[in-house]
């Protein structure tokens, strides 16, 4: 006998069966859904840190990291207990770094207002640090079967093809008017798989640049496959312009150790550690940027050495170019004075690999460390 599913508020606005749409999209996802780690588990802990990770990053990345992240917490109150850096050590690569800093925090109120169980309810969950609407919608949804939409980009680019929508779904009313149509058409008895499958149709057949609309299980259902229009759907707003940036850094060594600072807890990508330096200015060479960067955030005199690598990095719209050089202090380097950083060290090229960076300089780290050059710097010898 068919399931009965419960009747969404507005069900009756779809001009086609939603019952069928229903079942054509869940059987799909019975039968292609790809098998991915934290689908094997309704743990609300699993779930939660998957759709954490998963807010900026492609699923095939994010599989690594997380499984790498749950051997070392595998629950809330490891996580908790854990200091900042090795969590932003173990998100390393990742980007976003405030993602990692909210699982943190997040988990110390999980502690202490949940008594260490992950929260049930749908507002619980979405007070949160980290959690948006989506992420709120998909945990409950996943972890606990709960009624409620999860729509992230995939789901409004499906529904802006189906609805054949003729308007920017990144504008806040439409979305609205998305969501609202995500809540009516959901599966209220298998909330679960409905959300899962309809994100999962997004990112196997409707995908961004070219849907497969002749594999697609939901295609009779589909205004922008009946009119031709889905390849050019969804519109959005323009994007914004990229800019492009030039910086230029400076390795420092002082009795086998190399220099690194911590970023100050108001800049972009705080707690995270870096090789001193700063944004190229109009007309400045990477050598002189350097050394007036240097003097400006450590106070020293430094004279620029061997070049180490130029490493390119993006952040939101921004195209970085780092130029990163073995430096020669012109005065005792562990007397640095730190002006553009919350703490300093000097640490061993083992010990450096404990620490994260943003994913620039953790490139440059990995060049530092595999220059043949690096044993003669770190002996104190000027480095060509
Ligand atoms: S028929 Fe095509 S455009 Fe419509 S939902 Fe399926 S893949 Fe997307």
């Amino acid at each position: 006998m068919p399931r009965k599913s419960s009747p969404a508020p507005a069900e009756q606005a779809w001009a086609f069966d939603v019952s069928a749409f229903r079942r054509a999209l869940l059987g799909w996802f019975a039968a292609s859904a790809r098998d991915l780690p934290w689908r094997r588990t309704l743990d609300p802990y699993h779930v939660w840190l998957s759709e954490i990770m998963l807010q900026q990053t492609q699923m095939d990345r994010a599989v690594g990291y997380f499984e790498r992240f749950l051997a070392r917490f595998p629950d809330i109150a490891s996580l908790d207990a854990a200091h900042e850096d090795e969590v932003l050590k173990l998100w390393e690569g990742l980007g976003y770094y405030s993602r990692a800093k909210n699982l943190r925090k997040a988990a110390r109120l999980v502690m202490q207002a949940h008594g260490g169980a992950f929260p049930r309810a749908h507002a619980d969950i979405r007070a949160l640090p980290g959690v948006g609407p989506y992420t709120a919608g998909a945990i409950a949804s996943v972890a606990y079967n709960a009624p409620v939409p999860a729509v992230d980009a995939n789901v409004l680019r499906v529904f802006a093809r189906l609805l054949d929508l003729a308007e920017p779904v990144d504008s806040p009313a439409v979305r609205r008017r998305l969501e609202t149509a995500a809540e009516e058409l959901l599966d209220r008895d298998d909330a679960r798989n409905f959300n899962q499958a309809l994100m999962e149709l997004g990112a196997l057949v409707c995908a961004p640049r070219k849907p497969d609309c002749p594999a697609c299980p939901v295609a009779p259902f589909c205004l922008g496959r009946e009119r031709g229009t889905a390849g050019q759907l969804p519109l959005t707003k323009p994007a914004p312009e990229i800019i492009r940036i030039h910086m230029a850094c400076g390795v420092l060594a002082s009795r086998g150790r190399l220099f690194i600072q911590k970023r100050r807890k108001t800049d972009v990508w705080p707690g995270l550690w870096e090789f001193p330096g700063g944004v190229m200015e109009e007309g400045e060479s990477p050598e002189q940027a350097l050394v007036r960067e240097l003097r400006e955030e450590t106070g020293l005199p430094v004279t620029p050495g061997g070049k180490i690598a130029v490493v390119r990095s993006s952040y939101t719209r921004y195209r970085i170019t780092l130029h990163g050089y073995f430096c020669r202090a012109e005065a005792d380097p562990e007397a640095y004075r730190l002006n553009e950083a919350d703490e300093a060290r000097f640490v061993t090229p083992e010990e450096i690999r404990r620490f994260a960076f943003p994913s620039g300089h953790a490139r440059l780290v990995a060049k530092v460390l595999t220059d043949l050059r690096l044993p003669a710097f770190l002996s104190g010898h000027a480095v060509l």
